[in-house]
This record gives structure tokens, sequence and C-alpha cells, in this order.
């Protein structure tokens, strides 16, 4: 039956009436549908520059009003991390823009309950609320965790990097995080000057929240991360909650382009795929006798169906860790989720479709891209 002779056949069909249940349904349909189209971390395609969406951010948020920071001290800052993404077509300075974006959206919008998860514990089950300050400052570190937690990425995968003994990542364990870190703690802390508008402890609480955070955006860390949503709950020590809590916001804002729209999740897709196939290519160009996994290999590219498994098992699961600690940013991904898994599941049943037709005349194998 074609489209429009169902649409007929609705239209026609003198049975539906609309009750006042139903209505009420489609209201709060359209209603999430506005809120998940409209929100700014899911409609922007984020390519902002890294140190204007940074200084964006911390306006936007107040910081420095509250913190007395210097804007264009910050600006300049920004601008050494930006320098250190190279243009790669998935971890690059507008993968860092997207990725404060988002981490800058969930701090205000669930700023109510995150101060709760972060407020003191005076024992006997008493507590008290955190401070405007104090909180600033945690805003401050997950902005700049979260700007700085890709630099210096070489777009080769961890697992890349140690079996082809890359030289320059050797003394950081092969890790990309670790040497983003090490760039951080040793190069950035030197030059920069936003910082020291704060005291030397509150200096030293962000650099300990940046590196903790920006260490656990590993994914061989994935699991840990999911925990932090319960452990962040019951421990005791304000300063490694917050720690926890950092890492918690900086992983699921890593992971969050799956679950933006679809028009938007889908750009981010086939960039992050572009650079699994460039480091295939890679490897059998430099390395011949390293074997290459499927995702990285181009001849084997099923785009849709390693989208779908990437928000089943990452995104999906870290909008449910989140949903104790920041509900409302949870219950958008979560929705984000949903959509995309029923367009990915789409897109693989038409690309399947297509490739029967191509079977039966024999026109060989179509590329299953997004
Ligand atoms: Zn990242």
């Amino acid at each position: 039956m074609l489209p429009s002779e169902l649409a007929a056949e609705v239209l026609s069909d003198t049975s539906f009436c609309l009750t006042p249940i139903r209505f009420g349904i489609l209201v709060a349909m359209s209603v999430l549908l506005f809120l998940y189209l409209e929100d700014e971390t899911t409609t922007q395609c984020r390519l902002r520059k890294l140190s204007l969406e940074a200084r964006i951010w911390c306006h936007r948020l107040h910081l420095s009003k509250v913190l007395g920071l210097s804007m264009s001290k910050l600006l300049h800052d920004m601008k050494l991390i930006e320098q250190q993404y190279s243009n790669h077509p998935y971890h690059g300075p507008h993968h860092a823009a997207d990725v404060v974006g988002k981490c800058g959206a969930m701090l205000r919008r669930d700023k109510a309950k995150l101060r709760r998860v972060l407020r003191v514990r005076m024992g006997k089950g008493g507590a008290g609320g955190i401070s405007e300050r104090k909180f600033a400052v945690f805003q401050l570190a997950v902005i700049l965790a979260a700007a700085v937690h890709d630099a210096g990425h070489p777009a080769l995968g961890n697992n890349y990097l140690k079996m082809s003994q890359q030289h320059k990542f050797q003394k950081c364990g092969f890790s990309a995080e670790r040497w983003s870190v090490h760039w951080f703690t040793s190069k950035f802390l030197k030059q920069q000057s936003f910082l020291n508008d704060l005291t030397l402890a509150e200096r030293e609480q962000v650099v300990s929240i940046v590196s903790f955070a920006v260490l656990k955006t590993d994914m061989q860390a994935h699991a840990d991360v999911l925990g932090m949503a319960q452990q962040v709950l019951k421990e005791k020590d304000a300063k490694k909650r917050m720690q926890l809590l950092a890492a918690l916001l900086l992983h699921t804002a890593d992971l969050a382009n799956g679950a933006d729209s679809w028009s938007i999740s889908k750009l981010w897709a086939r960039w992050c795929h572009q650079e699994f196939h460039a480091q295939g290519d890679t490897s059998r160009a430099q390395h011949p006798e390293l074997a290459v996994p499927s995702f990285n290999d181009r001849a084997q590219a099923d785009v849709p169906r390693a989208q779908l498994g990437f928000i089943r098992m990452f995104v999906k699961p870290s909008y449910n860790a989140l949903w104790a600690v920041a509900p409302a940013s949870a219950a958008l991904g979560l929705c984000g989720c949903l959509v995309n898994s029923g367009m990915c599941r789409l897109t693989m049943l038409w690309q399947g479709a297509e490739q029967k037709v191509m079977d039966v005349c024999g026109a060989g194998k179509l590329p299953r891209l997004l």
C-alpha cells in the first residue's frame, strides 16, 4: 500500500475519535519532541571555536562574576588548548567544543540537583549547602576538563598506539588520555594565567578534578565510571565527591553525540568512522604485520549497526547512570538514545532491502554508511 493510500484510509476512518486521554498523550508527545528538538545541546551542531565555546559557557554559568575570573585571560588560555588539537575528522577542536557545550548545558540544567549531591555532610545525617563559590570552582573544573580531555589526540586508538609502539606515547603508557593530562600539568599550567585569579587551594582542586576526570574518559574505564553515580552519593570526602561527579559528567558528555538529534548524531558517527577507517589504512600501510579490527576496516564498514551498538553499550548506560545525579539531562539523553536507536534500525532495514535487490541483480555489495 502506498503511503498516500494509507493516509487516505486513516483520514477516512470515522471510528477514530480524539478522546481527552488521546489528546493528552498527543500534547505530552509534542512537548517532549519540542524539548528534544529545541534543546541547545541537540540542535546546534557545535562548530564554534573551542576557545569561544568555553568562554560562552563560563559567562552563562556566571563563573567570571562569582570567581572574579578575567574573561580575556580565559579566552587567551583556551586558545592554547585549542592549538593542541589537530584537524582530525572526529578528535579535532570541534569535538572538544561539543563536549564543553554538553558539560555546560548539564551543569546549568541540573544545577540544583548537582548542588544537593555536592552538599557538605556534617555527620549524623546533617548536611549544609555547598557555597556558590565552591560550586563555581567545580563548574570551572568540569569546563576545563572538557576542553582539555582530548588535547594532542593522535586520532589513533590506544590499542593501536601500543601495538605499533608509537614512540611519542611511550612515556604515557600508550594512552592518549594520559598524554592530555601530561600536557595539561606540565605545559599548560605553566603558560596559563586565568587560574591565577583563584586561591592556591582552589587552583589545586581544579587541577585534581581535571586530571582525574580526563583519565576516566578512556573507554577502558567505562564500567568504572558507571559505578561512580552510586559511589558519589555514598562518598564522605567532599573533594573525592567532586572528582567522581566531574568524571561522570565528562564521560557522558564525551559520548553524548550518540543522543544528539538524528541529523547531527549521524554527522558525528560519520566523522568517527572516517577516523576509524583512516587508522585501518595507516595500520595496513605502516604495520602490515598487525591485524586490522573489523571496525577499522572500511571494506567491512556497517556504520548503522556500529552506531546502534555504540548507543546500546555506551551512551544509554551512561545516561542511565547519570539519572541519579542529573535527572533532567539524563531524561533528555535517553530520549535521544531511543530516537537514534530507532533511526539506526530503520536505516539497517532499508539498506538490507536495497542489498537484496542488488544481490538479485548481481550488482555487488553496497556501502553501509550513514
Ligand atoms: Zn573525547
